[in-house]
């Protein structure tokens, strides 16, 4: 329970994991002391960014990837979902966000100078990003790493878009006039209707892990994602499933139409020396 990890953490001292934990159980104090060492890890590179490979169904080939962040504390690693949450609280996401977008172009870029088929390179963008200036963050991206726009793909979530839906039709409209593709992460968890699939001009739609988790055994689960790829086909945008663990579930997923594959019956997300290898 809490007492007992606020016990522990006082009692190994302030320099270890215990600084990890959850954000919403963590102390005042330890929040601070997060939000500094986010800001000193930033100044001295700790971040990395892992790329996790997506598989096309049709020509069974590697031609797109994600990128997550990593936080090479000295500690230890530690994952986005630790810390991105009080990265979006601080603002810090938007410097973090911007070294994102940066080193994901910067990468993508020397892998598609060596590479014979085009590479793209998907980017976690966050609620606190979504707004006006993105355009002139992912512009320089491009411009100082030379990367081809039409490689770049924005990954965003519904409730991003939903919570000003005027200003996401604007915003998704200059972003995708840069010349960069706009995925829908998590699709299905949110609460954007079908509607919106039209209002907002999308390229991807990536189909969360928690309906793949089901396939084949949950007839539920099953209706849902044949829906979603069929309505996806329909308005002519690409199915990306994410969570694929197991045979079964590319089986059916190919079956289906789905169009990109991502998961760990593939790979994990891996480093960027890894990943290379697997592109070879
Ligand atoms: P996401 O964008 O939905 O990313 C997919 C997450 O699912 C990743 O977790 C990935 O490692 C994990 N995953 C991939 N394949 C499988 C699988 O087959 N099974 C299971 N159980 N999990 C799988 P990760 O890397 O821990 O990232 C978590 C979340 O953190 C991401 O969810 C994204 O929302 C956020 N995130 C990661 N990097 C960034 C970033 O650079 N910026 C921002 N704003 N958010 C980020
Ligand atoms: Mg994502
Ligand atoms: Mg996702
Ligand atoms: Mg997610």
């Amino acid at each position: 329970n809490s007492d007992t990890a606020l016990y522990h953490a006082k009692e190994r001292g302030r320099n270890n994991l215990e600084l990890f934990a959850p954000v919403m159980t963590r102390q005042v104090s330890d929040r601070l002391l997060l939000e500094g060492r986010l800001r000193e890890a930033l100044k001295r590179g700790e971040f990395e960014l892992y790329y996790q490979p997506q598989y096309d169904f049709a020509h069974n080939r590697l031609t797109d990837c994600e990128a997550l962040i990593r936080w090479n504390s000295p500690e230890g690693m530690v994952m986005p979902d630790t810390f991105i949450p009080l990265a979006e609280e601080t603002g810090l996401i938007v410097p973090i966000g911007a070294w994102v977008l940066q080193e994901a172009c910067r990468q993508g870029e020397a892998w598609n100078r060596v590479s014979v088929e085009p590479l793209s390179v998907a980017v976690n963008v966050s609620a606190v990003q979504f707004r006006p200036a993105l355009v002139s963050e992912v512009q320089a991206a491009l411009d100082e790493t030379g990367f081809d726009a039409c490689l770049l793909v924005l990954e965003v979530t519904e409730s991003v878009l939903m919570s000003d839906i005027e200003g996401s039709v604007q915003l998704l409209q200059e972003l995708r006039e840069l010349g960069v593709r706009v995925a829908l992460d998590d699709f299905g968890t949110g609460y954007a209707s079908l509607a919106y699939l039209k209002r907002f001009v999308l390229d991807k739609l990536k189909i969360d892990r928690a309906f793949i988790m089901g396939i084949p055994d949950d007839k539920d689960d099953v209706a849902i994602t044949s829906s979603i790829i069929d309505i996806a086909r329909n308005l002519n945008i690409m199915t990306v499933a994410e969570g694929v663990e197991t045979e079964a579930h590319c089986a059916f997923l190919r079956k289906a139409g789905c169009n990109l594959a991502q998961g760990y019956y593939f790979d994990k997300p891996l480093p960027a020396e890894e990943f290379m290898r697997r592109l070879q």
